[in-house]
């Protein structure tokens, strides 16, 4: 049945259209409006001295299903990144330990461990914001989507990552009092 408000759908699609095809990603206009959440949720992290990550998980249908940031700390889990508690609740909302067509937002590169949750649950698409030099599973320490796995991700990152990148060094330098070397716009050097 075509819809009865031409105007409305339009619009919708006008603010879902791909703009840009550089390196074989595509980039949507959304991502960055997504990204924005998952920095906001990293906030929260900072606030409660936990390393500044944040993520969130649309479904299908693009609605949000998952927001988390990471709780290392609080709750004494080194399981307790972002990706992984926000994957947990997808599942819950789900009811499914599969998140098939599922987009996960994260404000940096997911680790060895998320990127096996990820792939575990088929999350279709991976949108990260800065890159993690010392951790990184897609595309900086190693690519897991380079494996012999049965499931591929499709992977953007480098969206808003300037500004993950200040947040975790901000909060690393407050911690610390250590210098994090920025090496570049995306590729980052975190001294953890
Ligand atoms: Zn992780």
């Amino acid at each position: 049945m075509r819809s009865r408000s031409p105007g409305a759908h339009s619009f919708a699609i006008q603010h879902l259209i791909d703009f840009d095809t550089n390196h074989g990603y595509i980039v949507r206009m959304t991502d960055e409006r997504f990204m924005e959440m998952c920095l906001r949720e990293a906030s929260t992290a900072f606030e409660s001295e936990e390393v500044p990550v944040g993520a969130l998980i649309l479904s299908p249908e693009g609605k949000i299903i998952a927001r988390a940031h990471n709780l290392t700390n609080r709750a004494a889990r080194p399981t307790a990144h972002a990706e992984i508690l926000a994957i947990n609740m997808a599942s819950d909302a789900l009811e499914n330990y599969r998140l098939l067509d599922c987009t996960l937002y994260v404000s940096m590169e997911p680790c060895i461990m998320c990127a096996g949750a990820i792939i575990e649950a088929r999350i279709r698409r991976l949108v990260f914001g800065c890159f993690d030099a010392k951790r990184g599973a897609f595309g900086s320490v190693i690519d897991v989507n380079k494996l012999p796995l049965n499931h591929k991700v499709e992977v953007l990152g480098g969206v808003l990552a300037d500004r993950s990148e200040s947040l975790l060094k901000e909060f690393f330098q407050a911690r610390r009092g250590t210098e994090v070397v920025i090496t570049g716009p995306t590729r980052n050097r975190l001294y953890v």
